[in-house]
């Protein structure tokens, strides 16, 4: 059902959302950004609706909830192992269009793919999302393209448009609470984007020599192997284990999964010295590949969502979705040669 609400109408009913829920939306972190005067827009809890940033785009994404940074998984002693307490409170996550597409992604590599990661499934269930509307693409945005600008996988939506807010609940125990709250009730739609300033065009095919091709020398130089584009990025899951000792003797701790990157030094190193990718362009490749090919042959979607993170945050100015379509091109003339 839709609903108009005004802002002291939100304001009541954030106050009772609060008893059920932690909610955590696109936040201003102050003098937290790149620079010491630049902010930062990332995820964390918020108390009212006036900390929700609507206008602006969160530098890091929703994962953050789902995946975690640095997890405890279980604490040790020489004898017990004692799993980490499980999230009581329901947690309401404000996020866009093309973000809860990247969920149905974690979803697939999380739940779906094998066995399920009890981890992930344990947040995973206290998760409610509501859909924040697009009203414009930003500059990096290329959802159209990878058709994950409209969904309606939301439990709840919400556009704010000149000092009101619309809303659509699919949550039927919200029912009696935001008609008694509504200015009015209407048909709400969430807003969406139908054109985007960035545009790419996936490769149909991608030819085997372009595996080995020199086009994946030009990152060899110019990436730095920071991995801040898998970190941002929505859809990387990847992560590494680390055991905290507590005592000198290593018998008590804590077990941790913390992120991990394909970009960075160490992720592809085998026992006996070996590394599968060496070089930075060889990272580029799995990265790219993996992204809009290899998980696309498996789940028939591909994995990129085209958020863009990866290009706003990339230190050296490397652009993703400008090298998808380089790389279209040459695989087409790849094709031609074959
Ligand atoms: S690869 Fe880049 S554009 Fe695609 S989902 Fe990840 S961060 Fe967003
Ligand atoms: S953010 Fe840029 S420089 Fe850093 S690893 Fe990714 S592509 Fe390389």
């Amino acid at each position: 059902m839709g609903y108009c609400f005004t802002k002291d109408a939100m304001e009541a009913i954030w106050s009772e959302w609060e008893k059920c829920y932690d909610i955590y939306t696109p936040k201003c972190y102050h003098g937290k950004g790149r620079f010491s005067d630049t902010d930062c827009i990332r995820y964390g809890q918020v108390h009212s609706i006036d900390e929700v940033v609507f206008d602006k785009k969160a530098e890091y994404s929703p994962k953050e909830f789902l995946l975690q940074n640095a997890e405890t998984l279980f604490y040790f002693t020489e004898n017990h192992i004692q799993e980490s307490e499980k999230r009581q409170k329901e947690a309401l996550i404000f996020l866009r269009s093309c973000d809860l597409h990247a969920i149905k992604r974690l979803d697939a590599i999380y739940l779906q793919q094998g066995a399920a990661d009890n981890y992930y499934k344990r947040l995973r269930e206290k998760a409610k999302f509501v859909l924040m509307g697009c009203q414009k693409a930003f500059d990096t945005c290329f959802c159209t393209d990878m058709g994950t600008n409209q969904s309606q996988d939301y439990d709840m939506s919400i556009d704010y448009v000149d000092g009101l807010y619309f809303m659509d609940c699919k949550m039927a125990q919200w029912d009696e609470l935001l008609n008694g709250a509504a200015k009015s009730i209407q048909t709400v739609i969430p807003t969406y984007v139908t054109e985007t300033i960035t545009h790419i065009t996936l490769p149909k095919h991608i030819p085997q020599s372009m595996l080995q091709s020199d086009f994946w020398r030009q990152y060899d130089g110019r990436c730095i192997a920071c991995g801040r584009c898998n970190f941002v990025c929505p859809t990387c899951s990847c992560f590494t284990m680390q055991d905290m000792y507590y005592t000198d003797n290593g018998k008590a701790g804590e077990r941790r999964r913390v992120w991990a990157s394909c970009m960075v030094d160490g992720y592809a190193d085998v026992a006996g010295g070996g590394t599968y990718r060496k070089k930075n362009g060889e990272r580029m490749r799995y990265k790219v590949l993996h992204k809009i090919w290899d998980f696309q042959k498996r789940t028939g979607y591909p994995m990129c969502v085209g958020c863009g993170r990866c290009d706003d945050i990339c230190p050296e100015y490397i652009s993703f979705s400008h090298c998808i379509n380089e790389l279209e091109k040459a695989c087409k003339e790849a094709e031609v040669n074959e």
